[in-house]
């Protein structure tokens, strides 16, 4: 065996189960915060009977004051983290709640990021480049999803680059994490798939990445196991809590995975494809996932033919190279069962685009636990093979 040694993030405080939204009074206080900024957007904030209604019935209840931004838009950008920067100093608030999905936990967390560790969060993008604590923050997380709610990353969107970057710092974990699955159960069919989508991404990067390890693994198997059980029906039928509550199992396993092992070229490039086009981050993960690992498969044809077995392929009697291409397959037969389109000129893609766009994914901090180590040629390949299907 070889030596190993790492150290292992886990978040700190998690609820998790039907309507667990309701302790989240009592826990802010708990907590001392006197007046968190709600962090969300204005669809989550009109919608009755949310999650943003039930948080506010909450800290009602248990007398925390607040004060609402609702500005966060998908793939968040560096003028939503400056608008709650100004939000939180001008009402005098003490801390972040965020509602809603990805976007909404990196907005927070950007804007925690600027108001204790400087103003320019581009000069910060990278591993473990924050010095001080982020004020105290609760993630109410509504999609399932992006795992944002435990883990140590923030992605931003840099406007006027296009570029979109990852700060990672253990310092990013949200302090608490509420996963209610009854929260998600209006989540509309597209997003439903896309948000799952995503899910599975990052339960499959962490398993083949360099950084594995076997707790890393073993989260990763179970939270395939469960997406590939639940998210067909989570999409057919929204209302399936059985389907929900497994999705958020698998996404909270898949943040865990990602957040010790890291991820690759799939998210890599999926940066560049959201940055560039604005475009839904799991769907971009979604259409590129089949063309990296046909990539990846022959770093280790093993353990994608494990893979195979954990959604359920039938490789008695394969080689370990046909069972591993079954994996390749199911992946892109999920990607089809739950509506994504077909390729990422579906998204915008524009091959003029491709060069920049692969040099800039292997300066991605995702890249360097990909288990093949490419060229921009490669990447520029495999962004053209997605293109074309
Ligand atoms: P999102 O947060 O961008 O939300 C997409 C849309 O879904 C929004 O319009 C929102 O209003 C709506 N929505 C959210 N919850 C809903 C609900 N319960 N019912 C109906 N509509 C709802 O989507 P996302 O996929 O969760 O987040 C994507 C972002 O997260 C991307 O920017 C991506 O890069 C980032 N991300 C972050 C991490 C991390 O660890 N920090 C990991 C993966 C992805």
């Amino acid at each position: 065996m070889t030596e190993r040694s790492y150290d292992f993030l886990m978040p700190s405080v998690n609820f998790f189960g039907p309507n667990v939204i309701g302790k989240i009074g009592e826990r802010a206080k708990m907590l001392g915060m006197k007046k968190p900024v709600l962090v969300t957007d204005k669809f989550l904030e009109g919608l009755k009977g949310g999650a943003v209604e039930q948080t506010i019935a909450s800290l009602n209840e248990a007398g925390v004051d607040y004060v609402i931004y609702n500005g966060v838009e998908p793939n968040p950008k560096i003028h939503n983290i400056q608008e709650v920067k100004d939000l939180y100093e001008k009402e005098h608030a003490d801390s972040l709640i965020t509602i809603g999905g990805g976007s909404a936990h990196d907005t927070g967390k950007g804007a925690g990021i600027i108001l204790t560790n400087g103003s320019d969060i581009t000069k910060l993008a990278g591993i473990e480049t924050l010095d001080h604590a982020l004020p105290p923050m609760i993630a109410v997380n509504t999609t399932a999803g992006t795992g944002s709610e435990l883990t140590r990353h923030a992605v931003i969107t840099n406007e006027k680059t296009h570029l979109k970057f990852v700060v990672v710092s253990w310092r990013n974990i949200p302090l608490v994490s509420f996963n209610d699955p009854t929260l998600m159960l209006d989540v509309p069919k597209a997003l439903t798939a896309a948000t799952g989508m995503d899910a599975f991404v990052q339960s499959i990067e962490p398993y083949v990445s360099v950084d594995h390890n076997p707790i890393t693994d073993s989260q990763c198997i179970e939270a395939i196991q469960l997406i590939e059980g639940s998210l067909r029906e989570a999409v057919a039928n929204g209302h399936n809590l059985k389907a929900r509550t497994e999705m958020v199992e698998a996404e909270m396993l898949a943040g865990m995975a990602f957040n010790n092992a890291n991820l690759g070229y799939v998210h890599a490039m999926a940066h560049q494809l959201g940055g560039q086009y604005d475009a839904p981050h799991g769907v971009c993960c979604a259409l590129l996932l089949p063309y990296v690992e046909r990539y990846n498969l022959i770093a280790d044809p093993q353990r994608f033919a494990e893979l195979a077995e954990f959604m359920g392929e039938n490789t008695d009697g394969l080689s370990t190279r046909d069972a591993a291409e079954l994996a390749i397959k199911g992946m892109k037969q999920l990607s089809d069962d739950v509506g994504i389109p077909q390729t990422i000129k579906d998204i915008g893609a524009k091959p003029e685009d491709f060069e920049l766009m692969a040099e800039n994914a292997l300066k991605d901090g995702n890249a360097a636990s990909n288990p093949r180590v490419g060229t921009k040629e490669d990447i520029v390949k495999i962004f053209q093979a997605a293109y074309d299907g």
